[in-house]
């Protein structure tokens, strides 16, 4: 059996001293894909370019130039554009589409000599929270094969938790990052919104969509970030702040840290015992290691989800308009005129879940509705940024469980959305207040499935917390 990394700098070592190659590394991978296939974590692999890239890759590192990278393999969610590569983001309208640019993240990975294993598997434009959503069928949990490995990056969280390649990019617009992460076992960060490039990202909710890491360390978060983050020509919601050297400031959690945690997750419904537990250990065991650990009230928490859902559904509707059989991907076939092709394409071509929300959103969005609903969620997301910020100011972060309970079953959302949609109690605090987060695995439960805690900091605080997620992310070990 191939040895399994934790880190990059693990695999650079080896590279180095000659133990072994890209080759194998990607072979090793294309192997682990093969074995699970069944998981279907990928829509399509790049086997031959990606063996092609390793052979070259190797060549270089004898000479020395090669990026910081090197030896790194990833995969990337299958909303992210890669020139000359399909990309669907799981849904048949984009069927057999072909990218012709390459998003900013991409092209900065590839800068640095990452290799690209294929694209992964995702809830249908990101819209979901179980991988239930995608026109390609399901993913499964490597934990357990018969739950839901979260969503809506899910593909690209199985791919890291079983060991298809070392690491994968995912999007997170309420908790896609995050909430998959949790519930396979790896390290899942969103960065500050404006971070990260959104250019060459398939849209989603625009005021919200982040792509970050997915990760099994906090270390390989923290120089993913550093080389995908930046001002960027193509995004104008790209910060001009500059990035700073976050890898090389993990060790400095320097004093004893003020964290948060929110009274009122306690008492809300669904949270699960064994994930209450998790959090109150953590809780005792910050404390013991001398960090101040208060709650604090957080009387928005029964507002963030349906905020969020009125928002992202109205940003989806408008940024879904452009499917219309004309420019991109499927074209009923049944399409007679201008209209039927722009009614049966996508009719055809999106999924029940798309399709709600594109609806739900227009509807928010319509006259006579508009005040009701868009305007005064508007006004609710100000209010939850300004409470977020507030506790922000008075403590280093927000300590909550990223989920409120661990994987759940395949097939349980069919019965009610409402249930999937309540799983983003947590997660979308951060996004509606566009600050950063990140899921740090803590233990597994009775069951063996994996349970993980999120840490949420101020706008562009991420040095910070990767700092801190670094020592956070061994409290139990140690
Ligand atoms: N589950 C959330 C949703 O369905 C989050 C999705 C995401 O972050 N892309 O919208």
């Amino acid at each position: 059996m191939a040895k399994v990394y934790t880190t990059l700098t693990e695999i650079q070592h080896d590279l180095k001293s000659e133990k072994t190659t890209v080759e194998e590394l990607v072979k090793s991978y294309l192997l682990n894909i093969k074995q699970y296939a069944h998981l279907n974590a990928f829509n399509e692999v790049f086997e031959q370019e990606a063996l092609q890239q390793a052979k070259v890759l190797d060549k270089r590192l004898k000479t020395g130039a090669a990026g910081r990278l090197a030896g790194m393999v990833i995969g990337i969610k299958d909303n992210i554009c890669y020139k000359g590569h399909q990309v669907t983001a799981s849904s048949k309208i984009l069927n057999n589409f072909t990218s012709i640019f390459s998003s900013t993240v991409v092209e900065r990975l590839l800068a640095e000599d990452a290799i690209i294993i294929g694209r992964c598997n995702c809830d249908e434009f990101a819209m979901g929270g179980a991988n239930e959503n995608s026109y390609f069928g399901p993913v499964k949990n490597h934990a357990d094969e018969t739950r839901v490995p979260g969503g809506s990056s899910g593909g690209s969280a199985v791919a890291v938790q079983a060991g298809m390649c070392h690491a994968a990019i995912g999007t997170d617009t309420g908790g896609s990052i995050r909430q998959p992460a949790s519930f396979c076992g790896v390290v899942g960060l969103k960065p500050t919104y404006g971070r990260v490039s959104r250019h060459g990202i398939i849209a989603y909710a625009s005021s919200f969509d982040q792509p970050g890491p997915l990760t099994r360390s906090v270390e390989d978060a923290a120089l993913l970030l550093e080389i995908m983050a930046g001002p960027d020509a193509y995004d104008s919601t790209a910060s001009q702040t500059a990035v700073p050297a976050y890898s090389q400031q993990l060790q400095a959690v320097n004093g004893k840290k003020r964290i948060a945690y929110l009274q009122e997750v306690f008492d809300s419904e669904g949270l699960d015992t064994e994930v209450k537990d998790a959090l109150l250990k953590t809780i005792e065991d910050l404390k013991a290691d001398g960090h101040t650990v208060e709650p604090a009230s957080f009387e928005y928490l029964d507002y963030v989800v349906p905020t969020y859902y009125i928002l992202t559904m109205a940003e989806a509707s408008s940024n879904l308009a452009r499917y219309d059989g004309v420019h991109y991907g499927y074209r009923s076939p049944n399409a007679v005129d201008l209209v039927t092709t722009y009614k049966r394409s996508r009719s055809e071509g999106f999924g029940t879940e798309v399709k709600r929300r594109i609806m739900l959103g227009t509807f928010v969005l319509s006259a006579g509705y508009y005040d009701a609903y868009y305007a005064k969620a508007q006004k609710v997301r100000r209010l939850i940024k300004q409470r977020t910020d507030e506790i922000l100011q008075q403590y280093d972060f927000i300590l909550t469980p990223t989920a409120p309970e661990p994987a759940f079953k395949i097939g349980r959302q069919d019965i009610d959305p409402i249930v999937t949609y309540l799983e983003d109690i947590f997660t979308v605090q951060a996004s509606l207040a566009g600050v950063p987060a990140i899921s740090i695995p803590v233990t597994n439960n009775k069951a063996g499935l994996p349970l993980g805690l999120q840490l949420i900091t101020k706008a562009f605080g991420e040095a910070g917390l990767l700092s801190f997620a670094t020592y956070f992310a061994n409290l139990r070990k140690s």
